[in-house]
């Protein structure tokens, strides 16, 4: 079984891979030599996940599955939300984003938040499968911690100790995180389906 996640973000193949059935081969962007940046123009995280899944399926004729992700901060109405990696601005870089996020708090009594992560599955025979995953938490008042990616210094979830994402091992992360809770629902289905 051949499988490429839509991605090049060492952080989140290594979070996913152990997350996936048992003999799966799973192939990043660069193993089907794909080096273009994917279309991710669509206005939610479903929207964005499904076309990046199906860009790849379409062009290099792999089943694909892709994921997005977004941070949605409650003091602030659901922002970044779809536009997370985009928070700070087009150079996407995660310390600019987190400084903007803790600038936009400053002063904040609720610092509830949550991930969302929807997963979209382009299967070999043509269909399109979705599986979300989430995990509530609050946003710390500085970043701790340096595992982890993106806004995972400042993100202290719910089911935790205190302790941030970045604090965590990448196992600890994968047993309450949005990302895995949505791999969840995809390696059930592969395992039932056995693409
Ligand atoms: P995307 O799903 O890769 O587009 O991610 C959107 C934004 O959320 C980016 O800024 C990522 O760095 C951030 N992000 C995605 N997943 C995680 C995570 O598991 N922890 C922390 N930040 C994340």
């Amino acid at each position: 079984m051949r499988l490429c996640f839509a991605s090049n973000n060492i952080h989140k193949l290594n979070e996913i891979r152990p997350l996936l059935p048992p003999g799966l081969q799973l192939l990043s962007l660069s193993d089907i030599g794909c080096h273009e940046e994917l279309p991710e123009t669509q206005d939610t995280l479903a929207g964005n996940a499904r076309q990046k899944a199906e860009y790849v399926r379409q062009h290099y004729g792999v089943a694909c599955f892709a994921d997005d992700t977004g941070l949605e901060v409650t003091a602030l109405n659901g922002e970044p939300g779809v536009y997370s990696a985009r928070y700070a601005g087009p150079q996407r870089r995660a310390e600019d984003n987190v400084a903007k996020l803790l600038r936009e708090l400053a002063g904040a009594a609720d610092r509830t938040a949550r991930f969302r992560t929807v997963v979209a599955l382009a299967s070999a025979d043509g269909s399109m499968r979705e599986f979300a995953g989430e995990v509530v938490g609050h946003i710390a008042a500085t970043a701790r911690g340096t595992g982890g990616f993106g806004y995972d210094p400042v993100f202290v979830p719910t089911e935790g100790d205190g302790r941030t994402f970045a604090e965590m091992s990448s196992a600890e992360k994968n047993n309450i995180s949005h990302r895995a809770r949505a791999v969840a629902g995809l390696t059930f289905h592969l395992m039932r389906n056995e693409e």
